[in-house]
């Protein structure tokens, strides 16, 4: 296998997923470092975006790593009780295959010997992508799409995770969702957030 792969190596050199530079890290050392951030936020711009948008559309799992490293050095938060993600909608999951926030919830979670639970929240109604939406138009596209659908979560604090943030409309009708429940503190945590907010 060791010779196979070595071989595989020179046929096809392995190359950044984000710029194509060859090196053996699927998000290159330039990459990681051309990210901007905004307090404490990677920026949804550049090297980011790609990186995003080619994990989750072009199903490149290889950067779960290095996006998921982005987010557990970007969390400096005190200890939580539980993690979960903000869901997707069921139609789109299954076209999918996985909820990127999700994945990287897991891995935060696993990250701070955390439980994470994802079946707290459920998308009733499937929504547009925020960041694809004119401002005023944000609110009402998630409002209501929301419901608790968990166990009991009273008197806990829950980080929720969310990849792409735009308003912070979604987060915070997941957060209301969680509260309604009981939850004591919703902490909401983003990998990334478009740079106009
Ligand atoms: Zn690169």
């Amino acid at each position: 296998m060791k010779l196979l792969s070595a071989f595989l190596d020179i046929i096809f050199p392995p190359r950044c997923l984000v710029c194509g530079r060859p090196g053996p890290e699927p998000m290159c050392s330039e990459c990681i470092a051309s990210v901007e951030y905004s307090d404490g936020v990677p920026l949804y711009e550049g090297a980011m975006k790609e990186a995003i948008t080619r994990f989750k559309f072009e199903r490149k799992r290889a950067l779960l790593n290095p996006l998921s490293w982005i987010l557990i050095t970007a969390y400096n938060g005190d200890g939580v009780d539980l993690i979960t993600a903000v869901p997707l909608f069921s139609s789109r999951l299954k076209e999918r295959g996985f909820n990127q926030s999700e994945l990287l919830a897991e891995r935060l979670a696993d990250h701070l010997g955390v439980p994470s639970d994802f079946t707290l929240i459920e998308r009733v109604r499937d929504t547009r992508p925020q960041f694809d939406l004119k401002r005023h138009e944000r609110l009402s596209n998630v409002s209501g799409a929301f419901r608790f659908s968990g166990n009991d979560v009273r008197g806990k604090k829950i980080l929720i995770v969310d990849d792409i943030m735009t308003t912070g409309a979604t987060l915070s009708e997941c957060s209301k969702a969680l509260k309604e429940a009981g939850a004591a503190i919703v902490i909401p945590l983003v990998l990334s957030k478009t740079p106009q907010g």
